[in-house]
């Protein structure tokens, strides 16, 4: 199998191989050791400012999206969020859930977010705003530094959902100004699904810790009070730790954030110079290194999805909702490599000579 979703995706054999192993009792210092290997990482990788700190969540990353709306938000405040597709359209859904003033700003799909759009929004008594970073439904990447700079002007607390964008598009959280930076498992740290993490600034973390949140498991003070000894208010995903452990080290070892990045990078320019040749539209106007929406300009998206899995072993991503006849999504992050990239470019050429696209 060839798996180019978004999520979960390519495992490499070091982290396989980890899976493969006996989950170990986790209060141990042993542990802890490794979750202070995790968090020390994950600052270097995102790039956080001194005296940040992160906390390990064993949800899915919405589990940390919803964590950080209830911990740094409430009734008293007026947020923005940056709506431009389903991720977007989930933080509005929190600040619903969670009674959290917000406006919107609503973009089409494939739509990037201007500075003129923007900054409509200026000097108007917001207190904070909320964005995903790569909106992995579209694919668009938004400028985390131009937002950085609005929220600096307007004294907003900054919240970064990094899910999809962390170690696939370039990210400066200390740069940017960013507050909170949310990742999951299963995106650019290629590991199986089941564990988040969010990583707090200074700022983020006193927030936190003043937060008056009804909540027993997304408490995040209560995570930052148990991380200081490197461990979890609760059983966390032991396995899945333990196999970003491996992953996190790996990526050190092969020069960091920064080159995992660039080859990232590589693999998506790789792909969309070869898809070219074949009847595709690209659908995004700034595309995120991480996902390339194509738009099949012959054929349904979603048949061709099926046509990859049934008859070849190669997973691309459908979109769900409104899109998903119309436009597929394909992952350049995981363990892939350009040979993988030739292997689909192939297969959608035999879907070609066959009639489906
Ligand atoms: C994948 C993703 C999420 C959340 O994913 P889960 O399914 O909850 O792990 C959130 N935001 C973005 C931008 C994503 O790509």
């Amino acid at each position: 199998m060839i798996n180019f979703t978004v999520g979960p995706v390519m495992c490499s054999e070091e982290v396989c191989a980890v899976g493969g192993e006996q989950v170990p009792y986790f209060r141990t210092p042993e542990f802890s050791e490794i979750m202070f290997e995790n968090e020390s990482l994950i600052l270097k990788f995102s790039k956080a400012p001194k005296g940040s700190k992160a906390v390990f969540m064993t949800c899915s990353s919405t589990g940390s999206m919803e964590a950080a709306v209830m911990n740094c938000f409430s009734s008293r405040d007026k947020v923005i969020v940056i709506d431009g597709g389903s991720f977007g359209h989930r933080f509005v859904k929190l600040c619903e859930i969670h009674d959290v003033p917000y406006d919107a700003v609503t973009l089409e799909p494939g739509q990037s977010l201007t500075k003129e759009r923007l900054y409509e929004y200026d000097g108007s008594g917001y207190t904070g705003l909320l964005v995903n970073i790569d909106e992995t439904s579209t694919g668009v990447l938004y400028d985390s530094e131009m937002i950085g700079e609005f929220c600096r002007k307007n004294g907003l607390f900054y919240v970064c959902d990094c899910v999809s964008a962390f170690l696939a598009d370039p990210f400066d959280m200390a740069r940017c100004g960013a507050d909170v930076m949310i990742t999951g498992s299963q995106k650019a740290l290629a590991c199986p699904p089941g564990a988040s993490v969010i990583v707090l600034s200074p700022r983020g973390v006193e927030r936190v810790k003043n937060a008056q949140v009804r909540s027993m498991y997304f408490d995040l003070a209560d995570s930052l009070k148990n991380m200081e000894r490197g461990q979890t208010p609760f059983t966390p995903a032991v396995g899945i730790l333990r196999q970003i452990h491996a992953r996190l080290s790996e990526i050190e070892r092969a020069g960091g954030a920064d080159a995992e990045i660039a080859r990232v990078a590589s693999q998506a320019a790789d792909f969309r110079r070869k898809i070219k040749e074949l009847p595709f539209e690209f659908v995004s106007r700034s595309p995120a290194n991480g996902v390339t929406p194509v738009h099949p300009l012959h054929g349904d998206a979603y048949e061709i999805f099926t046509e990859l899995k049934d008859h070849y072993g190669i997973w691309i991503c459908p979109n769900g909702g409104e899109m998903k006849n119309t436009v597929f999504r394909v992952g350049h992050i995981g363990c892939l490599t350009h040979e993988d990239n030739t292997t689909l470019i192939n297969a959608l050429r035999d879907l070609q000579l066959r009639g489906k696209l």
